[in-house]
């Protein structure tokens, strides 16, 4: 597909290109398995020396097609689907990181990105600094060390809401020699293209937004192509330096622009086996098909739920990064000028007990442990997802103890508005 296409016609034309007889809409591979006519013919995909399909725990040509539309709408070079947004982040960061490695974190992220960097790597020996998104520059550049191989962000944070200035993390990353890995979950490269300003690696839940309709779990991981693994050989040898489960392959040698995603596949894929299944990516091509129609709905009712919110009496205080008295709002200007998500965290006078009874009042909006779909829903992280944390561990992962996080759906506002309305009048 020709690279001038706008994202609206990448969201439905991209990925599957059907040739002549072949069927109109993406076929689902349904094979663990591919065929072929001679052994050495076999052979010469398990060296890498050629390109094929040969186990779906690999690659399964379903998934390459929508992980080929998703590259395409980020502006990157090779992307790779995985089971969840979970498997995404563990294997951007693995692919580079091994035991007595060091990697940046945002303290501002996704309740299970934080444990899995700061807990369970951690247990595989590598070590991760949680740092602060807002600080300066120069408070950020003080967190490297000679064994940093990554620093991982995303670019609004849920549910804190942060928004990243990306630019000042890739400066901060480059200037020593690391790759900034971007979580661009909750803005979609409808939003924002965090390759346009130097992030390295962008990493999708595509269970939110990217799916919409809350079907399926899945994620993604799409590469610039701009960081040059081979001028850090001595920082980046799992690139650099041979492969011996590949008979001494050399990545960055002999795949170029598209050696992290090689790796990440032939290595991390092979080994641990989180692959999407051609199921979910059948499904996740349905909801991409329209995520340039649903991604400005979300914002526009979030923009008008979150005014509706600020303007009432019984709330204590509101945090959408499209509201003016955002602390983030200049930030959002600049990198999300479209908009920027349909989740809106919010809090009653009233607090922690009128956030819980909040819950039960609501009849459009559901309870439920998720966001980012077509559907409004609504969670009080302090009683359901972050229920292990008691006030102060909250405050510190920049979430509040009566925060209510808001999933404003594309229902119409006027409803959304009504339902939110008649439960706070019920308070
Ligand atoms: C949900 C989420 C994840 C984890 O994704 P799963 O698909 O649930 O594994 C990671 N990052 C962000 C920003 C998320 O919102």
């Amino acid at each position: 597909m020709k690279k001038t296409y706008a994202k609206e016609t990448i969201c439905i034309q991209s990925g599957w290109q059907p040739k002549n007889g072949e069927p109109r809409v993406l076929p689902i591979y349904q094979s663990t398995t591919f065929k072929y006519e001679t052994s050495e013919q076999m052979g010469r995909l398990f060296d890498l020396e050629e390109s094929g399909y040969f186990y779906s725990r690999l690659q399964n040509p379903t998934c390459d097609y929508v992980a080929q539309k998703i590259c395409e709408l980020e502006g990157g070079v090779a992307a790779m689907l995985t089971s969840s947004g979970q498997a995404a982040n563990y294997y951007a960061v693995f692919n580079i990181c091994e035991a007595g490695d060091h990697a940046i974190l945002s303290s501002k992220v996704y309740g299970g990105t934080f444990n899995l960097l700061t807990v369970t790597m951690k247990k595989m020996g590598i070590e991760c600094t949680v740092v602060d998104p807002d600080c300066s520059y120069e408070e950020l550049c003080e967190q490297f060390r000679p064994n940093t191989k990554c620093v991982l962000a995303e670019t609004i944070a849920n549910p804190a809401l942060v928004v990243l200035d990306i630019e000042k993390f890739a400066n901060a990353a480059h200037a020593h020699h690391v790759p900034l890995i971007v979580d661009n979950t909750f803005a979609t490269p409808i939003n924002c293209r965090p390759f346009e300003w130097g992030a390295d690696i962008v990493t999708h839940s595509t269970t939110k937004y990217m799916d919409g309709h809350a079907m399926c779990l899945g994620g993604a991981i799409v590469d610039s192509g701009n960081f040059d693994w081979a001028a850090y050989p001595d920082k980046f040898p799992g690139l650099c330096t041979p492969d011996e489960s590949y008979h001494g392959i050399v990545y960055a040698e002999k795949f170029g622009k598209a050696a992290y995603i090689t790796k990440a596949t032939s290595q991390l894929m092979r080994d641990l086996g989180s692959m999407q299944s051609p199921q979910n990516a059948f499904l996740l091509n349905v909801g991409l098909e329209t995520l340039h129609l649903r991604v400005p709905r979300h914002c526009e009712n979030a923009q008008k739920v979150a005014e509706f919110l600020e303007n009432h009496e019984k709330v204590a205080w509101v945090d959408y990064p499209g509201l003016k008295s955002s602390k983030y709002y200049d930030l959002a200007q600049k990198y999300l000028p479209d908009g920027s998500c349909g989740v809106i965290a919010f809090g009653l006078k009233g607090g922690r007990k009128a956030a819980e009874s909040l819950m039960d009042k609501l009849e459009l909006a559901a309870i439920v442990t998720h966001v980012a779909d077509a559907r409004t829903c609504v969670l009080h992280p302090a009683s359901h997802t972050h229920r292990q944390m008691n006030d102060e561990q909250l405050k510190e992962a920049g979430v509040e103890p009566d925060l209510i996080r808001l999933s404003v759906g594309i229902e119409n506002v006027d409803d959304i508005i009504a339902d939110l309305a008649q439960a706070i009048d019920k308070l």
